[in-house]
């Protein structure tokens, strides 16, 4: 994910690199090359605007235009505002110190993965010393109950599944079964469907008001493209959450959506999935990820 960025990214600065003094022309010409480079990206108008307009009110200054080293502050104010788009520090889960179980709920399309977050971050909090609990809420894909037991199984964190039919009452069941457990942490994975839908959002948010999350994550498949923000848009506004998941940055699409979502919504990236191993979910680090993009 994001080679095409980075090779037009560098290609620009490659250009910048070449003169020993810049002029505002030869930052207007940057900041085009980059504004097109991050639409190709399929990151969203709005974001780029916003972007490129800081980038480019940092770099006309004296300061950055009359130094010894133009090129380098341009590509360091490129860096910086990565960093900022991204999130500037890392967000971690957020748990709850007087109450036990912590509830995390994840929302998300089907097949963003929701089901695999689940187990991921079950696997990523056992490490930690944590004892989780999964509740199979997604009662209406048949197979994403057995999915989660198979997965729960591999890293030996039970599944709680309840009567398979009622979401509300297997959150509930889950939460109660942590408690006989002495499970410290219960992960509800939640329904999902192709597309934003009325039911779907309906019952995430009657599962939210039951079980009162500590954390309600969402999880966001990085290779949504341009509609991710319609998407995240409606799930903030519909069941509000805390965090981002960003899924399957290990694939080869252009990585926009990765971009633009901190943006949009305001919420933060906690995790990146990159993979569908177990270890395959690593906690977001803005700063990395950016130095990435610029290789
Ligand atoms: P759900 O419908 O949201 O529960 O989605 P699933 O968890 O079933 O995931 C859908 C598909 O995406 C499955 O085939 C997963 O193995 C795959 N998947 C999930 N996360 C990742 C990831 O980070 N990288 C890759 N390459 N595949 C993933």
């Amino acid at each position: 994910m994001f080679n095409s960025l980075s090779d037009r990214l560098n290609s620009t600065f490659d250009k910048l690199r070449g003169k020993g003094r810049l002029t505002e022309d030869d930052i207007n010409a940057a900041m085009r090359e980059i504004r097109m480079a991050l639409l190709e990206a399929d990151v969203n108008y709005r974001v780029v605007k916003g972007f490129v307009a800081e980038c480019k009110e940092k770099c006309m200054t004296a300061e950055v235009l009359d130094s010894l080293t133009p090129a380098q502050n341009v590509v360091r104010i490129v860096l910086d505002q990565l960093t900022k788009l991204l999130g500037t520090t890392e967000s971690r889960l957020t748990l709850a110190q007087n109450r036990t179980p912590n509830v995390v709920m994840l929302v998300g399309l089907q097949g963003s993965g929701k089901t695999t977050a689940a187990s991921k971050l079950a696997y990523l909090l056992k490490k930690q010393g944590h004892s989780p609990l999964l509740a199979a809420c997604d009662v209406h894909r048949p197979a994403a109950a057995d999915q989660l037991e198979t997965l729960g199984g591999e890293i030996g964190v039970p599944v709680f599944r309840g009567d398979g039919k009622d979401a509300v009452a297997v959150a509930k069941g889950g939460i109660q079964d942590a408690v006989d457990r002495l499970c410290d942490i219960v992960i509800v994975d939640t329904a999902g469907r192709l597309q934003v839908d009325e039911e779907m959002m309906q019952e995430a948010v009657d599962i939210k008001n039951v079980v009162k999350p500590d954390q309600i994550l969402m999880v966001v498949d990085a290779m949504t493209g341009q509609d991710i923000v319609n998407v995240v848009t409606e799930f903030a506004n519909r069941v509000d959450f805390d965090g981002v998941i960003m899924s399957k940055l290990d694939g080869d699409a252009r990585g926009g959506g990765a971009l633009s979502v901190r943006e949009v919504t305001g919420k933060p990236i906690k995790y990146v999935s990159m993979g569908e191993k177990p270890d395959s979910l690593e906690v977001f680090h803005p700063d990395r990820m950016a130095k990435r993009i610029l290789g």
